[in-house]
């Protein structure tokens, strides 16, 4: 496949304004300025089009597609305390529905590869896990799905009430067989399985020691939620006298094989230890204004040399989000308080790809188009409206996400002219509505 007389922004230092990418299986084999060398394959016309790496999602909950639209004006805290009562009452036809509708949606808006933190088990309500897997799968996107846990309910001094947490010998097996069953460590992956205890004030102090071990011992990913409120910082303040990075890394929860979410609430002495240690950061900036929570020190961690990635969170905080929108509202909100030159469009670029590939530990292999990469690629249309603006990336980066002329994973096709092809995109859609139907009927006693 060759795709050619496009703007094409390799995120590795190279900007070709009309230039090629020649594509063999599923791995980019060159990259450069004008015409591709004349050689078979699928042409694509990439006139008018920006290619950049496909969009990496560092940060979601998919399930919440069913329950989008509840608890709109609240903080963390009583959003939470609002939802674990619908949530308790999930099933696998939920999490199957909503995932579809979830990847469909993230595919449309430039999605390559995403991650999923499911942190809700409800006993004998079918395998949640393998839901999400399946949907993926159907899709198409490269998935890296997080084994979540909680277990450390009210009675405990956490928030979540104790119907909805697990016992820790439950979450470790569980999490154990989720890795045993689908983690694909090899290259090429389109499925890794990531360690996720919740937050620290949903899980005890065992609970994220056991889960490093684990995950270290099977040579995957740990993943959490810290400092995205200042109500966690006094809760951990409270519970730990520290704050929650120093309580992380008291537990040997920074390093390089950790990501974390939101990282908002950071102190200078915590920025310069998470790109120390190498911790990535998902940055979800629509979740983190949408729930009050407050603004991310982006520009710091950048600045610092950390690993900054995107999400766009799950759905239930931040409805409909596309993940290639989260571009404009990172670069807003860092300017709104840093200043213009806080961050730069080609900087959020490069959080969305590059960055989303650090921190789930892919830069080998994703997050840039060169060859020898695998061929995960969007091509943009920027020629309507869009063509008012000269420079493309701005174009894309500070206006409406543009349509999808293409995206590839791996060199196949998942959205072509815009229109989601693996699966009918109608029936995507659909399904997501009927997992939001279900769940409220599941839960009608509760809410
Ligand atoms: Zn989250």
């Amino acid at each position: 496949m060759i795709i050619e007389n496009a703007h094409v922004v390799t995120v590795s230092g190279d900007e070709y304004a009309n230039g090629h990418i020649v594509i063999d299986g599923d791995r980019i084999t060159a990259v450069g300025p004008g015409k591709a060398p004349a050689q078979d394959g699928e042409r694509i016309d990439g006139g008018g089009c920006l290619a950049t790496p496909g969009l990496i999602n560092t940060h979601h909950h998919l399930y919440q597609w069913a329950s989008q639209g509840m608890a709109v004006d609240s903080t963390l805290f009583e959003w939470l305390t609002t939802l674990y009562k619908p949530w308790s009452k999930m099933d696998a036809e939920v999490v199957a529905g909503a995932a579809s509708a979830g990847l469909g949606w993230l595919a449309k808006s430039g999605c390559t590869t995403s991650t999923d933190h499911h942190y809700l088990f409800p006993k004998g309500r079918g395998d949640l896990f393998a839901a999400e897997v399946e949907a993926a799968r159907e899709i198409g996107v490269r998935f890296h799905p997080c084994r979540g846990s909680m277990d450390r309910g009210e009675s405990q001094g956490g928030l979540p009430p104790d119907e909805v947490v697990e016992d820790i010998d439950t979450i470790l097996a569980e999490t154990e067989a989720a890795i045993d069953r689908n983690h694909d460590p090899s290259p090429g992956s389109m499925l890794r399985v990531a360690v996720a205890p919740c937050s620290p004030f949903t899980v005890t102090k065992e609970l994220m020691l056991r889960s490093a071990e684990l995950a270290r011992g099977k040579g995957v990913r740990l993943h959490t939620h810290l400092a995205e409120t200042l109500d966690e910082e006094e809760h951990t303040r409270e519970q730990f006298g520290m704050t929650p990075a120093e309580y992380m890394e008291s537990i040997g929860w920074l390093g390089p094989d950790v990501w974390l979410a939101h990282c908002v609430h950071l102190h200078d002495a915590d920025v310069k230890r998470l790109a120390e240690t190498r911790t990535g950061t998902a940055h979800c900036p629509s979740s983190n204004a949408r729930l009050g929570a407050g603004i991310a020190r982006v520009s710091h961690l950048l600045a610092e040399g950390a690993a900054v990635g995107l999400g766009v969170d799950g759905p239930a905080s931040a409805e409909l989000v596309p993940l290639a929108g989260e571009l404009r509202q990172a670069i807003y909100l860092q300017r709104a308080r840093y200043g213009p030159t806080s961050l730069t469009a080609r900087q959020a670029l490069e959080m969305a790809t590059l960055g989303g590939a650090r921190c789930l530990g892919r830069d080998d292999e994703l997050g840039t188009l060169e060859p020898g990469k695998l061929a995960d690629i969007a091509l943009w249309r920027v020629d309507g409206f869009h063509a008012a603006v000269d420079d493309p990336v701005v174009a894309f980066a500070f206006g409406r996400t543009p349509p999808l002329q293409r995206l590839l994973v791996g060199g196949r096709t998942v959205v072509d002219d815009d229109m989601l092809v693996t699966v009918p995109q109608d029936e995507a859609a659909r399904r997501g509505a009927a997992a939001h139907r279900r769940l409220m009927k599941l839960a009608e006693e509760v809410l």
